[in-house]
């Protein structure tokens, strides 16, 4: 029986198979046609992306899910089936798989069903909707059933989230909608503001990545003059760039501590003496985890894969029937 935890992430989707792994990793994004009386999917992931700014009239795109919640259900459940249909074509091998799909926690009821009769309507009958910060605590090789309080960061595109739980349950939960695209913004301002150069989002997003990877105090980067209009190249310093996406630590810092006002003491105790984990894309931007460690003073481990342990993790939760019991909500 094929097994999948799957990721639908504001930024990313990551499905991940119990014998293959990861199976899918691209941008939560579509194309969709207008219709009536449905609407027909044009492209899904990196191939809708690809074709971005660049979509012929009548068709949208569309990212079925916006600052880590759902916008708009039918969107979801268009994208969700589409998914489905990419990683398991044959409806009889969909039929005989299990899933769980990481939830936000903040996610209602009703968009938890709702991800789940998408699921159901593509031939899937065995799902359940898993909060995404247990199945990154479970990518990350943390046991959530444990006696002990624990704490995780998870940076995406769209929210920084700060989760705790204990023995089978959330402790407490505090989301930002300042994360990984806010510091995107923030370095294409800078270069607009500071260097007078104009660059899409793409680049800037390019030049984010680079300036966290980068070997060299420095980088150059290719826009157009914001005077004539001419492309340009600007060399920009790392420490500037680390500088600009400050304000959005900041505000990261603000929610995790808000997070551990509402633990009970002993929760707190836990937490101090194990650190806390970090995941998701925007925690790899330079020196993230240090900035953590320096205003808590705890331990901070960034996840070995931040991008994919949540789907890791939602399909290692399915060979645990206590832990879904605990935290996962079944179909039907
Ligand atoms: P989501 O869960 O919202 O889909 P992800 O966990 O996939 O988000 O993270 C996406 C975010 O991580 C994007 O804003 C992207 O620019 C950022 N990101 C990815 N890799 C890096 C990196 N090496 N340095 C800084 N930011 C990164
Ligand atoms: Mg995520």
């Amino acid at each position: 029986m094929q097994e999948f935890g799957i990721d639908l992430g504001t930024a990313n989707t990551v499905v991940c198979d119990s014998t293959e792994g990861v199976v899918l990793d691209e941008p939560s994004v579509m194309l969709t046609r207008a219709g009536f009386p449905r609407r027909g999917v044009v492209a899904v992931g990196r191939e809708a992306c690809e074709l971005l700014g660049r979509s012929p009239a009548g068709v949208y795109p569309v990212r079925p899910l916006q600052d880590g919640v759902i916008t708009d259900l039918e969107s979801a459940r268009l994208y969700l089936r589409s998914v489905l249909h990419r990683i398991a074509p044959n409806p009889w091998g969909r039929a005989r798989m299990r899933a769980a799909i990481g939830v936000p926690v903040g996610a209602t009821t009703l968009e938890r069903r709702a991800l789940l009769e998408a699921a159901d309507e593509a031939g899937i009958h065995r799902a359940c909707a898993l909060p995404e910060p247990i199945a990154g605590a479970i990518g990350c090789g943390i046991d959530p059933l444990e006696r002990r309080a624990h704490l995780v960061v998870d940076v995406g595109g769209g929210t920084a989230e700060a989760t705790s739980f204990c023995y089978g349950g959330i402790l407490a939960h505090r989301s930002c909608r300042v994360a990984g695209d806010e510091m995107t913004l923030a370095v294409t301002h800078h270069l607009r503001e500071q260097h007078q150069i104009l660059i899409g989002e793409l680049t800037a997003e390019q030049v984010k990545i680079q300036a966290s990877t980068a070997d060299g105090p420095s980088l150059v980067v290719q826009g157009r003059d914001a005077g004539t209009g001419r492309p340009r190249l600007a060399t920009l310093e790392v420490n500037e760039l680390n500088e600009v996406v400050r304000p959005v630590i900041d505000g990261i810092i603000q929610t995790l501590a808000a997070c551990l006002d509402e633990l009970p003491p002993q929760a707190t105790c836990d937490i101090l003496a194990d650190g806390v984990a970090l995941f998701g894309g925007g925690s790899l931007i330079c020196r993230f985890g240090d900035s953590l460690e320096r205003a808590f003073g705890f331990p901070v481990k960034l996840a070995e894969r931040p991008l994919t342990c949540v789907a890791e993790g939602a399909t290692l939760s399915l060979h645990n029937p206590d832990l879904l019991h605990s935290y996962a909500s079944p179909s039907g």
